[in-house]
């Protein structure tokens, strides 16, 4: 019989692999950003028909299914899936050692259709097999789960497994595109295959030599927080991988102290780049003598725009999803319009807080945004830095809050942010009314992204590398208002596309938050309350100016033309 596969197969050129892939919102095989990234990265491979196959885990217990106590403690839990309900088995079976065993690896697919009609594979990796020993079944249940040991076999069975995998299914791979350090060992993989006789290779006569590896590896960095970079220590890496790699080879191209998973990427990578232009520079400055080239991220419009917008775009711009470059006519939208196509969203996202958390807020005052990974660097929390200035501001330009996001399971710091923002939110209640709404995933993204009228956003600078909510908002034409870090510093138009606070210097937490404070007080609220016709006009230029241009279609032509047609 022949498979769903088989034309993909012939024709697909490019591996894209990812240890997270949000390709369907209802699928938790994502975390947060960089699965976000790598879903809408598919999507518009198959809008453009870029013939590129995806590569991750099954993940079948996902990332984390975020409870929040009524005392605004995060309780985790699993948030499994199965894969036999939403994707398809494939008949083939690789295997890889790990730490002396062999673990079995089966393959699911899933198919991703654009509404014209071509699609693109994505191959979920999975361990969990009979034939496997009980202690390497789980490796690819749970995603950034467990220790240091499990993370390594996991980026094994992404990274060599991944490689042997679309081998077997019969896949011809001339470019590899590594999303993140964590499929590193896959270049790796190729080069050790040139020092196997032909004859053990079981994929006919391969030989690449380093250039050659080089030449068909791309690395696309996201971290300019140094510990987001994996390092494993190498006895470690010798007891869990030593049937493959001499040590003393690692160690010239993965650092000397240990196995620096990005490292190891830079040394294989013939084409490397960061996610905006900004962190490109950072990244130069981390690992100088790199050529790091810039592309900064983009969002799926089509999965992105609320359909009260989607169906504003059509009538001025019919081609807007496939090509998103047309909304810059969003300028010619009918006032009136797009007040109503906001006021249609932001109802929507009233309901979800009523539904949520039980806080009641209204339509008639803003509704100021943030949502993200609770992490230290992003200051979740900066907002609430003065609660007595922003109840002097909410006397006189009244508003409401509403954030989301969650914190990785071990990142205590992360939780006790969730805690504080809780505490926030209770001594608040009656001046600001603050939503936490617990359970941040792509459903509730698209809810908040649409329905708010300002997206904050307030990291540490340089760290954010990129960020993509706010273009999710813009699109919405919700305007930003952020510290000018990551891709905001190309988008950011004061008093047009949104604010800035601070400069572009980095600058301690009181400075940014009493820059925060001083616009929202005399400028954003102000406008919001006070000049509706200004508000709506910089609304249609957030969509205009941002929206034509932070999409991946954009970001896809230029990794093909830049990076895949090298
Ligand atoms: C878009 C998105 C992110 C990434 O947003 P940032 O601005 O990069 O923080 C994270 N999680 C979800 C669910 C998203 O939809």
């Amino acid at each position: 019989m022949p498979s769903p596969l088989d034309s993909l197969v012939r024709h697909t050129r490019v591996a894209y692999l990812s240890m997270e892939i949000a390709f369907d919102p209802k699928v938790p095989t994502y975390a947060g950003g960089l699965g976000v990234l790598a879903g809408d990265t598919a999507r518009s491979c198959a809008d453009l028909e870029l013939p590129v196959v995806f590569v991750t885990l099954a993940s079948r217990e996902g990332y984390l299914r975020q409870e929040i106590s009524p005392e605004g403690e995060q309780v985790d839990h699993p948030d499994p899936w199965d894969p036999a309900s939403r994707t398809t088995p494939l008949g083939a079976m690789v295997a890889v050692r790990l730490e002396g065993r062999t673990v079995w690896i089966r393959p699911w697919l899933y198919l991703h259709a654009c509404p014209l009609g071509s699609c693109v594979p994505v191959i979920l990796l999975d361990t969990r097999l009979e034939d496997n020993d009980p202690a390497d079944r789980g490796i690819t249940d749970r995603l950034y789960g467990g220790d240091e040991a499990l993370r390594l076999k996991q980026e094994a069975v992404l990274g060599i497994g991944g490689e042997r995998m679309l081998r077997a299914l019969g896949f011809e791979i001339e470019t590899w595109h590594l999303n993140e350090g964590h499929a590193a060992l896959l270049p790796l993989a190729l080069l050790r295959r040139r020092r196997l006789p032909p004859d053990r290779l079981g994929g006919g006569p391969l030989h690449y030599d380093i250039e050659e590896v080089r030449e068909r590896c791309i690395f696309t960095t996201h971290t300019p927080v140094e510990a987001g970079h994996d390092r494993f220590p190498y006895p470690l890496v010798e007891r869990i991988l030593g049937d493959f790699f001499e040590i003393d080879q690692l160690r010239l191209l993965a650092g000397a102290e240990a196995l620096n998973m990005t490292r190891l990427a830079l040394s294989l990578s013939g084409w490397v780049n960061g996610v905006a232009s900004r962190h490109a520079d950072t990244a130069r400055r981390m690992f100088p003598g790199y050529r790091i080239h810039a592309v900064t991220n983009g969002v799926h419009v089509p999965t992105w725009a609320h359909p009260a917008f989607r169906r504003l775009f059509q009538a001025v711009a019919p081609e807007w999803a496939h090509d998103p470059d047309m909304l810059l006519r969003a300028d010619r939208l009918p006032d009136e319009a797009v007040w109503a196509a906001h006021e249609e969203a932001k109802a929507e996202l009233i309901e979800e807080a009523r539904r949520r958390c039980g806080v009641a807020l209204r339509p008639d005052l803003p509704v100021l945004a943030f949502a993200r990974r609770m992490t230290g660097y992003k200051r979740p929390d900066l907002l609430f830095a003065d609660p007595a200035r922003l109840r002097d501001i909410a006397a006189r330009h009244p508003f409401q809050v509403v954030v989301a996001g969650k914190a990785h399971p071990q990142d205590g710091q992360g939780k006790a942010l969730i805690r504080r923002i809780h505490e926030h939110a209770r001594a608040l209640r009656d001046a600001v009314p603050v939503a936490f709404l617990p359970g941040y995933d792509m459903a509730l993204a698209k809810v908040m992204v649409a329905g708010a009228d300002l997206w904050l956003n307030t990291p540490l600078p340089p760290l954010e590398a990129s960020g993509t909510s706010g273009m999710k908002a813009a699109l919405n034409g919700v305007p930003n208002c952020s510290v000018l870090d990551g891709w905001w510093v190309e988008a950011w138009e004061e008093g047009i596309t949104g604010w800035a606070i601070g400069g572009e210097a980095a600058a301690a937490d009181g400075e940014h938050a009493r820059d925060l404070y001083h616009k929202l007080e005399t400028t954003i609220l102000p406008l919001w309350h006070g000049d509706r016709a200004r508000w709506i006009w910089m609304m249609k230029q957030s969509i205009a100016r941002v929206g034509s241009r932070f999409h991946s279609q954009r970001m896809m032509r230029r990794y093909a033309a830049e990076a895949y047609l090298r």
